[in-house]
């Protein structure tokens, strides 16, 4: 095995093999929890170490960002102002693009280039999204209606307060981005947790926002494992407000820990993402959005389109192509420029794919092409393709979070859209078809927070995204996504 480590810059390389401290109340600390590795999950290399935070340090972090938003001016500075710190956070996450993507591929398995062109580049455009809205939050007037007085009735958009955000592994950086931009745009303070398999690209983010100018207190980072540090933030009562992304079952437990202050909850959960191609689609486009919708970060995606149903007329052709293109495709370490498909985060993940795909078959799925991890070192698992026309495997109903599609047929739209709706989740959804009319009607009735048509997996800050049913509560993105740490406060003012 040879180490990536070699490949990287050098600032990267010193950064990776440093002491990793903490953010608490604008100092870099040394955490005082438990030790954990940084893995390299193409070469299963350990790259680095760090301690967790201990639950002092988590309740230091509170402290502070507690005493920074009750005594603080972050709330109270000049829109304006908070907007010229965003705007130079964007600045700065493109200017140490290349020490990002770098972090994200050796510690996070994301493919460089796609780390570099796509992930660094959406964190930007996060914070210089949300720097617009800085300007933008105001409330209204009204005249109230009450009879024999003068008065006068006014709505105002206040910070939340406290936000703890936990982000989940498969995106560390710009999922970290999704939730510390819209919270320092509404005036909030926050305490940060990322997960403890994809810390370092949120550690060199937060020596970016320090530099950026964001007062003392205002962002705290801590690190380690979800059932200790993470499960402090869902039980402190001085959090207003937790923003989690990650899976259903971690969900759960924080609605749990969150019931004694009844603390705000915002929950981007998982999905089993439907994904229609009618006969009358481009099939190119179709096969090609279908597989990069499954296979992009190996299946490590939210929003991954696992659930492939195709009209019975062209079922043996798209499946055909399907597998062709997932056999063609170079699974290979992130820093590569030849692979076109990374690992799986751990090994314990690839376990769990490996499991769900043996179990697929058990319940009557038919193995179509991958179906085996990669030997060698690194986390590897082939591109997969499975056959369920009963739709009572697992794979039909599970989150399986790898490279792992499933095909089903299906006869006209209605079909379809039973098939589509047939699932806990509702997290997202496309339509591929050239017939405008059909893609109104499904886009109407299916039952999922996004649905693309004609493409899959885009998205956009513009573009409000989030669950129906088990895949979450609330949206992340545009104005939904910005007034998810702001509270309402209407005010009645007698005037004579
Ligand atoms: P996970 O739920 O295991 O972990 C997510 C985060 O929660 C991590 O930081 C983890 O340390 C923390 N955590 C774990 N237990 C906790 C607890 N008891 N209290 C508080 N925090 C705790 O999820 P994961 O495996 O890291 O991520 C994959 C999941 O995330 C998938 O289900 C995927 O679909 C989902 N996801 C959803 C979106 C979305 O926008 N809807 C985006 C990305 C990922």
């Amino acid at each position: 095995m040879t180490s990536q480590l070699k490949d990287v810059s050098s600032a990267t390389r010193s950064f990776i093999e440093r002491t990793h401290h903490i953010l608490i109340d604008g100092d870099w600390r040394q955490p005082r929890g438990q030790s954990n590795d940084v893995i390299d999950p193409s070469t299963g290399e350990t790259i680095s170490s760090f301690n967790g935070s201990s639950p002092e340090d988590v309740d230091d972090a509170i402290t502070a960002a507690r005493n920074a938003f009750d005594h603080g001016d972050w709330r109270h500075m000049a829109p304006a102002a908070r907007a010229k710190v965003l705007w130079r956070i964007a600045d700065l996450i493109e200017e140490n693009k290349q020490e990002l993507a770098e972090l994200e591929a050796l510690d996070g398995g994301k493919l460089l280039g796609g780390a570099l062109n796509g992930e660094a580049p959406a964190a930007a455009e996060a914070f210089r999204y949300h720097a617009g809205w800085c300007t933008k939050i105001e409330g209204r007037t009204f005249k109230p209606s009450i009879p024999g007085l003068d008065l006068e009735g006014q709505t105002r958009l206040e910070p939340i307060g406290v936000a703890g955000l936990i982000t989940p592994w498969n995106g560390a950086l710009v999922m970290g981005a999704w939730k510390l931009a819209p919270a320092l745009a509404s005036g909030c303070t926050l305490v940060l947790k990322p997960a403890e398999n994809t810390t370092l690209s949120t550690l060199r983010l937060g020596e970016l926002i320090c530099e950026a100018g964001v007062p003392e207190g205002v962002v705290n980072i801590v690190i380690g494992s979800g059932s200790t540090v993470g499960a402090i933030l869902g039980e402190d009562a001085r959090i207003d407000k937790v923003s989690f992304t990650g899976s259903t079952r971690t969900a759960r437990s924080l609605i749990e820990a969150s019931k004694g202050n009844l603390k705000k909850l915002s929950l981007e959960l998982g999905g089993k993402s439907p994904v229609l191609i009618f006969d009358d689609a481009n099939l190119d486009d179709a096969v090609n959005g279908a597989a990069d919708g499954i296979f992009s970060n190996a299946g490590q995606v939210c929003v991954a389109g696992s659930r492939i149903l195709i009209q019975k007329s062209i079922y043996d052709r798209v499946v055909k192509g399907l597998c062709d293109k997932a056999r063609s495709i170079k699974v290979g370490r992130t820093l590569s420029s030849s692979s076109q498909m990374g690992p799986l985060i751990s090994a314990q993940h690839r376990d769990s794919v490996e499991r769900y795909v043996q179990q697929g078959v058990a319940d009557g799925a038919k193995l179509l092409c991958g179906g085996e991890r990669v030997e060698g070192p690194g986390y590897f698992f082939e591109p997969t393709v499975l056959a369920d026309e009963t739709t009572r495997s697992c794979v039909w109903s599970d989150e399986v979070f790898g490279p792992v599609a499933v095909v089903t047929p299906f006869d006209d739209e209605a079909h379809a859209l039973r098939l589509a709706n047939d699932s806990n989740y509702g997290l997202a959804a496309s339509v591929w078809t050239s017939n405008t009319s059909r893609a109104q009607r499904l886009t109407r009735e299916i039952k999922a927070g996004i649905v693309w048509v004609n493409c899959h997996g885009i998205p956009d800050m513009a573009m409000p995204i989030g669950g129906y049913k088990q895949s979450g509560w609330g949206r992340e993105h545009g104005w939904k996504g910005l007034e998810a740490y702001l509270e309402h406060k209407s005010i009645m003012h007698r005037i004579d």
